[in-house]
């Protein structure tokens, strides 16, 4: 670890990285899917649970498009009290309907600790949004809960304040950290974005800690034109996936519609990070699965053959290359 950030954040020692293990790196198991090994993990859906036929929809589009996992919020912290607040436990079993239609793992945010065990039930990554980064007994809780944590940072919190809060759920873990940091945009003057993409965060985080980094350009642009940019930003930085908001009808949301792709400008995105991902996951010429542009041909290839499509491969080429895969 560089020598400036040692002492600020080695005494984090469950969740940093030690001098003498450079290359440790911890990976995240959310139900079937590995978060943090070699493979670029997208997750994606709507912000919030609305009906049914929403989130199956979205469910179904986001898988053909090559995301790995599904995110819907049952339950949602809103800045407006009169804002929707989520459908509660019938959110969490659409859920599971989703999951059961199309194999894809589940994340969905938990707020409250008394809400745990029954998130618990259905979910197979517990998010903890960032205005809760910050609530111990909701951390300390779900360091026992059994299930991974998707653990984003608080809008005014600093890195060390970020490694902090990941250290409490450690601490409260019996086995090995199961936590995965994501970068959502941090509070700064600038008032053209939602938040401002904090990019230096996620090779620092790498850096200083063996927990896999993911980065959320959806909360941190707050507008759709921008979402493709700064996810094409965080592959090239080093991050080990995504959480994006995609939506049927982005301009019906009940939430943050302004910020949700569609799902062809979601299919377009994952187009256009082939290229970029290659590039980084070719090299070390991990396995790679190559989907079409509709999305229906999952099939593996030897390593070698896609390769030499990497050598060709350009922004427009109509194929994803998604690196690693399911067997
Ligand atoms: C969300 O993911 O919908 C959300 C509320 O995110 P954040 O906690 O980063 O604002
Ligand atoms: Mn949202």
């Amino acid at each position: 670890m560089n020598a400036k950030w040692n002492g600020q954040f080695s005494c984090f020692d469950r969740v940093a990285r030690k001098k003498t293990d450079e290359c440790a790196k911890t990976i995240v198991r959310a139900g079937q899917v590995e978060i943090g090994g070699d493979e670029f993990v997208v997750m994606a859906g709507p912000c919030a649970v609305e009906s049914e036929r929403q989130l199956l929809q979205t469910a179904e589009a986001v898988a053909a498009a090559g995301a790995r996992i599904l995110r819907g919020g049952a339950y949602k912290p809103r800045s407006s009290p009169y804002a929707f607040q989520g459908l509660g436990l019938e959110g969490l079993k659409i859920l599971r309907k989703a999951r059961e239609e199309t194999g894809l793992a589940i994340v969905t945010e938990v707020m409250s600790e008394e809400d745990v065990e029954q998130v618990a039930e259905y979910a197979d990554l517990m998010q903890v949004g960032t205005r809760s980064m910050e609530n111990y007994a909701l951390l300390e809780r779900l360091g026992g809960c059994g299930r991974p944590v998707l653990l984003k940072r608080g809008m005014t919190a600093t890195l060390e304040e970020f490694m902090q809060s990941a250290q409490v759920i450690a601490m409260a873990s019996p086995g090995d950290p199961q936590i995965v940091l994501c970068e959502r945009g941090i509070r700064t003057f600038e008032t053209a974005t939602r938040n401002t993409l904090d990019i230096a965060a996620v090779p620092v985080l790498k850096m200083v800690s063996h927990l896999p980094v993911i980065v959320d350009p959806s909360h941190a642009a707050g507008v759709r034109a921008l979402v493709p940019a700064l996810a094409r930003a965080a592959s090239v930085v080093g991050a080990d996936g995504l959480i994006v908001e995609v939506h049927p009808s982005p301009d019906e949301a009940m939430s943050d519609g302004a910020q949700s792709l569609t799902f062809g400008g979601f299919r377009e995105m994952m187009d256009d990070l082939g290229p970029y991902l290659a590039i980084r996951y070719g090299k070390r010429r991990s396995r790679l699965r190559l989907v079409n542009q509709r999305g229906v041909d999952p099939s593996f290839v030897d390593p070698r053959v896609v390769d030499s499509k990497i050598v060709d491969a350009k922004i427009s080429d109509p194929l994803i290359v998604v690196a690693g895969g399911a067997d």
